[in-house]
């Protein structure tokens, strides 16, 4: 059997947080969707095709990897694609608390689905795509906090 895991997220921008966990997770899988999830309530500050570009061209040499767009509930999206882990990553306890309920919750929905979780590298634990937001609408330069290939004009 395949061993598929869905990476579900915003990305709005992904970060090299976000880089971390789905690299250590390449030797785990045979293949994993970046599922950018849609939610019709959220303002994003990047476009659809900006973030798809960016997730893209960073892991372009990435045979396992890709990525997909999503609307409703991941667990419904990982019945379409046929993924049996959903991968999240983990850097402080409210992270824990957070994906702690969601997994319980997704795991009664479909017992199937196991959700996988990768602690993120300690110099990346700090880092949020909310942040990196705001160091952007406030005119500075948050480049050392994502992949060089997102390039913020
Ligand atoms: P969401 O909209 O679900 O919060 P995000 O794009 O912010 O989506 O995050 C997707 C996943 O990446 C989540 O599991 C989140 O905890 C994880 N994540 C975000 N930033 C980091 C980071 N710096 N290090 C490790 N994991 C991270």
């Amino acid at each position: 059997m395949n061993r598929i895991a869905l990476f579900p997220g915003s990305f709005d921008p992904i970060t090299k947080g976000h880089e971390n966990v789905i690299r250590r997770a390449l030797p785990l899988f045979d293949e994993i969707v970046i599922g950018i999830g849609l939610n019709t309530q959220k303002q994003y500050m990047f476009s659809l095709e900006k973030r798809t570009e960016w997730i893209e061209s960073i892991f372009a040499k990435e045979e396992m990897i890709r990525v997909e767009t999503y609307e409703g509930l991941t667990v419904d999206f990982c019945k379409k694609i046929n993924a049996n882990y959903i991968l999240r990553g983990l850097r402080t306890e409210n992270d824990f608390e957070f994906e702690k309920n969601i997994a319980q919750m997704n795991h009664t929905m479909e017992p199937k689905i196991e959700s996988i979780f990768i602690i993120c590298d300690p110099k990346y634990s700090a880092i949020t795509s909310t942040i990196v937001r705001d160091i952007i609408k406030n005119g500075s330069d948050a480049s050392q906090f994502v992949p060089e290939e997102v390039i913020i004009q």
